[in-house]
């Protein structure tokens, strides 16, 4: 440690003007040690910030110790949940108040467009560059990632105008572990959810990604909606507060100390300013 130090202190300025990564963070076999030491990472989002975390999953996250993070549509705070059609459709969203309380337990906002329409090069002004301010008014405080609604194909135009607007990362749903090298503006995010659509039916796996995040040293954002006790909303978007706990038991227990248990948006900054 003391050697780290005296290496960062001397040239650290240098190094992040150069771009270039302190030698002391790849102290384990070549991979990055994240923040404290810790060798992986594990983050978890809810998409549309339903109102019933704070009965179900937020509980899970007090026990676990795991900070969470909402995707709040711009339009759609503190009132029920208005796009037809979606599973999610009616259910309360939380309020300004809401995701304050949460803000102090550690939870993190990103911006999930204005309306949950696709993202086209027609309306991604609008839906992602002027969503951010809307939601920032809205909210009182700064919104740094935008996590892409719908499915990826909104992600090429919202990436076209994600960077002028001031994003630092991007949340997709491509299914896979990131890494301290993965590029912040396609971060990718491993839905668990209780079933997946045919052909696979894939069955809700508690230990999903868990060893490829180790032997990467890699980051993981779980992503699902609001799970509930007993049955999820829809089978493959969500998964189960059961399902939920039995994520968090293995996280917690498989990673030990070795994993940093922490919301997106630190994670990201930690990544910025190495
Ligand atoms: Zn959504």
């Amino acid at each position: 440690m003391r050697k780290g130090k005296r290496i960062a202190s001397r040239s650290g300025l240098e190094r992040r003007r150069a771009g270039r990564t302190p030698r002391n963070t790849f102290a384990r076999g070549g991979k990055m040690l994240w923040k404290d030491d810790r060798s992986w990472v594990y983050s978890i989002t809810y998409d549309e910030g339903c109102r019933a975390l704070l009965d179900n999953a937020l509980k899970l996250h007090r026990r676990y110790g795991i900070p969470g993070h909402v995707c709040l549509l711009a339009d759609q705070v503190g009132v029920p949940r208005n796009v037809p059609g979606s599973s999610y459709d009616g259910m309360m969203i939380l309020s300004k108040e809401e995701v304050g309380m949460l803000s102090k337990e550690g939870w993190g906002v990103s911006c999930h467009g204005k309306t949950h329409v696709a993202i086209t090069e027609d309306n991604a002004e609008e839906e992602v560059v002027e969503a951010k301010g809307i939601l920032e008014r809205k909210l009182g405080t700064t919104i740094s990632i935008f996590c892409v609604p719908g499915s990826n194909e909104s992600y090429p135009p919202a990436l076209r105008v994600a960077g002028r607007a001031g994003y630092k990362a991007i949340m997709t749903i491509y299914d896979d572990v990131n890494t301290p090298r993965s590029d912040l503006m396609r971060l990718r995010r491993v839905p668990i959810h209780s079933e997946f659509p045919p052909p696979f039916y894939s069955a809700f796996d508690p230990y999903k990604r868990i060893h490829q995040a180790i032997d990467k040293g890699g980051w993981i954002i779980d992503y699902c909606h609001c799970p509930m006790p007993g049955k999820p909303v829809h089978p493959w978007k969500d998964c189960t507060l059961e399902e939920l706990e039995e994520r968090f038991e293995a996280v917690t227990r498989i990673g030990g100390d070795e994993v940093w248990l922490a919301e997106p948006n630190q994670v990201i900054d930690y990544l910025l300013s190495r």
